[in-house]
């Protein structure tokens, strides 16, 4: 699962985490730089840390989402501040909807997601094969 939050998010997400660390316990949890840095230190779990979000950390989230490392997403972004990285951001949102991951972007979002049933199973994402619009695309430019 991964953590990520923007600055003024940060505080939610951490209370949020503090909420349910149980359940976080038994995920593998990924963040980027600051926001897992504060997690790991502040509430003691484990949290392998990416690059800060405006270095890279969110396309090395979105990377890893792509090889199917990272299956769940919790991205309490800023909706009321622009960010430096607003391009890898959007990136990032558009990995998670391709591979198609649950992807929370605010508490209460979070709260249902984490207490779904399916949040301990083993799920079989649905993945859209995009193949035959990229060779479609392809057919139509040659024509
Ligand atoms: P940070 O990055 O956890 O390093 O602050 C978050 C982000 O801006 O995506």
């Amino acid at each position: 699962m991964a953590l990520i939050a923007h600055d003024h998010r940060k505080s939610d997400l951490l209370d949020w985490v503090e909420y349910n660390s149980e359940s976080l316990k038994k995920h593998n949890l990924f963040g980027t730089g600051t926001t897992g840095s504060l997690i790991s230190e502040k509430l003691e779990l484990n949290v392998h840390c990416f690059k800060s979000g405006p270095l890279g950390g969110d396309l090395q989230i979105g990377a890893a989402i792509s090889e199917n490392e990272i299956d769940m997403m919790i991205f309490f972004w800023d909706p009321l501040q622009a960010q430096p990285h607003d391009v890898d951001v959007k990136a990032l949102l558009r990995i998670s909807v391709l591979y198609n991951i649950p992807v929370a972007q605010n508490r209460s979002s979070a709260d249902f997601m984490i207490s779904s049933q399916l949040i301990d199973e083993t799920y079989d994402r649905f993945i859209v094969d995009y193949s035959k619009r990229f060779s479609k695309n392809f057919q139509d430019q040659k024509e």
